[in-house]
Parts: structure tokens; C-alpha cells; sequence
């Protein structure tokens, strides 16, 4: 017998995977080209060419028992430092080797955070949309996750009602820029006002509130955007970075988390998470693609491919009459829905053989999610359909 736990997993298993089954059955009856899937985040970019070359170096160079072997919980030690002078270039900041801890992909990272902090009956808030997993990253932990209501005219988070929610439990806020599902980028006076808040609130209520940053998609962010470093804002946050999209590498599992030295009780902080890593069954972040990444800082995907996509989805959608504001990063497009069921106009939208995946899965009804990471030629042929669907709604 499974866990009572795992059962409900099991019950409500994630939808996005559900439409990326359903997308691979279509392809099998209608042909792959007929069939426009923008259910996953799932870059269709190759990674940059300095990646293979990396890996050819690093394989070719270095000794096998190094780069295939067990190393300190949390990284190499060079690769963590290089990590770190290399955020110091981009951001100004004074981070060390003992500030970075190698994850295993941003999911990996915030599990081995909230292992860290989390005591049963802990809160994380967080704010709609936000990426449906956070919710069992939280009861892995026997937390709760609370979410902020949407602000669907910015969707930036909505401070007014997050400052009613924080409590003497709330341990933790979490949030995602840019964002999936919205595209939005946090602004500098949004992590400001954020920041005050929680120094306030840390004070009235003598407690220790940590904000995590969850960043998978900070290079990806269009039009010469500026995503503002978190940490310069407030003292107790803690940044999740993932390679997973910035390098095109989601299934090799590499990331890092930031624990600048600032943040309280930071020594136990950086023992606690080394040792999280290893009884969560990680171990350490996967060692080849420590070093690949490391090789790789300054290595981008052709931004400009999803630029396009972004450009041509956004520009032309509006034209047929849908809702969206026009997401600044990521590679996704958060739509609103022509009926105020997102289920049942995702159900429409399948009949028309287009994959969509609803807002309730963000927390946001009423919106559904377009992931644009797929080839242009699919959002060119998907175009009539998004146009007929329009049509029979109206
Ligand atoms: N956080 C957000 C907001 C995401 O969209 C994703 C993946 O899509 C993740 C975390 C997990 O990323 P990773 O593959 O690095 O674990």
C-alpha cells in the first residue's frame, strides 16, 4: 500500500504532465505537425555550442575518479567560487565559495532549502500565478504553502493583501521572477516595497522571515529588461538558480542556491543545507555538469529565437481578440480565457488539437498558460486555430 501522502499525489497528479501525455497521444493519430503542444516548459533551444565543448574538454582533461566521483555535499569548491565571482561581476555583489551550495536543478535547490528551515506547521507564502510545485515542494516538509491572490492587471504580487497574511509562523516567502506562469518581471520598487514589509514585520513580530527568490528564468527576460538582483534589497533572502532553461538543460539537474553571509544564523544555514543535500538522497548537485556549468556562465541560448515566438504569439492572439499582458520574460504567455471555466476552454482548445494548460494549476482561474519554447513553425500553423477558436467563442 502506497502512503496516504503519495495517494493524494497520485490523485491530483499535475496537469501539465497530463496535457504533455495527451499531446503525445494526438501526435500518434493526427502527425506531430499537427498537433501545436504548448503545454511544457520544455526548452526547444540546443544548449549554446560552449556547452559541448565543455564537456568534451572537462572529459578529455581531467581525471575520471574527479570529475565522476563524490565530492563535499555542496559542490566543488572551485566551481562554487567561480560561481560566485561570477555573480559579483554581473551584480555587484561580495559572494564566496561558502555562499553557494550546487543544487540538483531549482527543484532540487528550494527542497534543500525548505529541508533546511522548515519545522512542521510552518508557513511559506508565495503569490498567484506561481508554479503549481511549490505547493508539494511545502508538504514535503509539513508546511503550508498560503497564496496571495493575483493582481491581474500588473501581476506583480499583490503586497496589500500579502501583508495581512504573514503571521508569527510564516517562515518563508517565495517568489518567481520572471515569471512562469505570467512572463512578468518583478520591478526594483516591487522587491523595495517587499523588502520593507518584511523588515517590519520581522520586527513587530521578533521573528526570522526568509525570502527565497526562485530564478530558473533569469536570463531569459527580453527587450534589455533589468531582473533586479534580490539580495541587495533585503538581508535574509536566499536565491534558487537552475542552468535548466538559461542553458537549455532541464533533464542533467543543475543549479545552486545563494545563502549570502548576511542572512541570520547563517554558519548552521550553510551546515544545515550541505547536510540536506546529503540525507534528502541527492548527495551532490550531478559532478560532470558542476564543471560543465561552471565552463559555461557567460553562455546563452539564442534569446532571440523565443523573441520572436514571443512577439508573433503576443501580436497576433491580440488581434483575434484574446486578453494578455506581454510577458517581459520566461517563455510562457498567460492568456485570458475567452470562457470563465480555463478547464473547459482548454477542453476546447484540444478539440482544436492546441494543448493549453489552465490557470487553476497556478492559482490563477480564469487564465490559461501558452509555453512558447517550441518551434516557430509550430505557433505559424497553430495561428488558425487560435483564430477559429476565437471565432466560435465570441
Ligand atoms: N521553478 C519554476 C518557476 C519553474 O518553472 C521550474 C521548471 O519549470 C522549476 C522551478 C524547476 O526547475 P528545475 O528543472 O531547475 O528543477
Amino acid at each position: 500500500m502506497i502512503s496516504k501522502k503519495m495517494h493524494e499525489y497520485v490523485k491530483n497528479s499535475s496537469v501539465i504532465r497530463a496535457m504533455f501525455e495527451e499531446g503525445r497521444r494526438l501526435s500518434t493519430i493526427y502527425g506531430a505537425e499537427n498537433v501545436y503542444d504548448f503545454s511544457l516548459g520544455n526548452p526547444n533551444l540546443e544548449p549554446p555550442t560552449e556547452v559541448k565543448k565543455a564537456i568534451l574538454e572537462i572529459l578529455n582533461e581531467e581525471a575520471p575518479t574527479t570529475v565522476h566521483g563524490y565530492m563535499n555535499n555542496s559542490g566543488y569548491e572551485d566551481v562554487r567560487e567561480t560561481i560566485a565571482q561570477s555573480i559579483n561581476r554581473k551584480f555587484d555583489t561580495q559572494f564566496h565559495k561558502e555562499n553557494i551550495i550546487m543544487s540538483v536543478g531549482a527543484g532540487g535547490g528550494l527542497n534543500v532549502i525548505f529541508k533546511t528551515i522548515l519545522d512542521p506547521g510552518d508557513e511559506v507564502i508565495t503569490f498567484a500565478p506561481f508554479f503549481g510545485e511549490y505547493k508539494n515542494y511545502v508538504a514535503n516538509f509539513d508546511a503550508t504553502l498560503l497564496v496571495v491572490p493575483p493582481d491581474t492587471e500588473t501581476f506583480q504580487p499583490n503586497l496589500e493583501i500579502f501583508e495581512s497574511y504573514i503571521t508569527k509562523k510564516t517562515k518563508a516567502v517565495l517568489i518567481n521572477s520572471p515569471n512562469n506562469p505570467s512572463g512578468v518581471v518583478y520591478s526594483e520598487s516591487t522587491l523595495q516595497q517587499l523588502a520593507d514589509i518584511l523588515y517590519q514585520k520581522q520586527k513587530e513580530m521578533d521573528t526570522t522571515i526568509y525570502l527565497i527568490s526562485d530564478e530558473p528564468y533569469r536570463e531569459l527576460a527580453y527587450d534589455g529588461i533589468e531582473v533586479p538582483y534580490p539580495t541587495k534589497y533585503y538581508d535574509n533572502t536566499i536565491v534558487g538558480y537552475s542552468f535548466s532553461k538559461s542553458l537549455s538543460l532541464p533533464g542533467e539537474r543543475i543549479g545552486y542556491l545563494v545563502i549570502p553571509s548576511e542572512v541570520d544564523d547563517f554558519e548552521n544555514m550553510i551546515s544545515a543545507a550541505n547536510i540536506a543535500t546529503r540525507i534528502l538522497g541527492f548527495v551532490n548537485a550531478p559532478s560532470l555538469f558542476q564543471k560543465v556549468a561552471a565552463k559555461c556562465l557567460d553562455a546563452k541560448v539564442d534569446l532571440e529565437y523565443y523573441d520572436r515566438n514571443r512577439t508573433l504569439l503576443y501580436d497576433s492572439l491580440r488581434s483575434f481578440g484574446y486578453e494578455c499582458i506581454k510577458p517581459q520574460g520566461a517563455f510562457y504567455l498567460f492568456v485570458k480565457s475567452p470562457l470563465e471555466d480555463d478547464g473547459a476552454f482548454c477542453a476546447k482548445a484540444k478539440e482544436k488539437r492546441i494543448l493549453l494548460v489552465p490557470g487553476s494549476s497556478f492559482g490563477c482561474p480564469g487564465y490559461v498558460r501558452i509555453a512558447y519554447c517550441v518551434a516557430y513553425e509550430t505557433i505559424q500553423r497553430s495561428l488558425p486555430s487560435f483564430q477559429a477558436l476565437m471565432e466560435e467563442l465570441k
